[in-house]
């Protein structure tokens, strides 16, 4: 991994705080309702396991992982389930844990799919979004950091499965 090649977007601190600052507040929504968390795997991986660990009410987590960029860093507007929850969400409310919106297209189709399987109620919660991308109609109900059309790496975020374990989230200034 070649560290000069990342600038620091959000810094390890930035971070931090503002997970906590989302943890706490859907501590208070969803306290008493033992809501399923629904992680987007691999990049929001990283951001789920902050988050719940600032959470105190009863909560439970399911993974899944579907196909949106493969190695390239554009969409391809191909959405493909490459990995199922483990549980039913009938009835159950819902969260979706995504690393980032980027044309929405991911999300778009995870929401009408969960959706068709009947949540008592279904929310969204991404740590960042880049809003100028956007080519669908669709806002998360939590955010995090709103920032720049740039390729972001680090805090579970990848470029070729490389750069995910970096603690802040940074932009990639090289993708060789
Ligand atoms: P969307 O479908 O909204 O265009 O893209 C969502 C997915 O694309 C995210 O879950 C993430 O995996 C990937 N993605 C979008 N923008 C970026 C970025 O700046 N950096 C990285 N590493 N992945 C991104």
């Amino acid at each position: 991994m070649d560290i000069q090649k990342v600038k620091v977007l959000l810094t390890k601190a930035e971070i931090e705080a503002k997970v906590k600052e989302l943890a706490q507040m859907l501590s208070r929504d969803y306290s008493g309702k033992n809501p399923l968390f629904v992680c987007v795997l691999k990049g929001a991986a990283v951001f789920l396991c902050d988050l719940i660990r600032h959470m105190d009410i009863n909560l439970e987590v399911d993974f899944m992982a579907v196909s949106s960029y493969g190695n390239s860093t554009t969409s391809s507007g191909v959405v493909r389930i490459l990995k199922d929850l483990e549980y039913s969400i009938e009835d159950r409310h819902v969260i979706i844990v995504e690393d980032i919106i980027d044309t929405g297209l991911t999300l778009d189709y995870l929401r009408e799919n969960l959706l068709s399987r009947r949540p008592a109620s279904l929310k969204i919660v991404a740590l960042l979004d880049k809003p100028e991308r956007r080519t669908v109609e669709i806002e998360a109900d939590y955010r995090g950091f709103c920032i720049p059309d740039e390729f972001v790496v680090g805090y579970g975020l990848d470029f070729k499965e490389n750069f995910r374990n970096l603690p802040d989230v940074c932009v990639l200034l090289e993708f060789g």
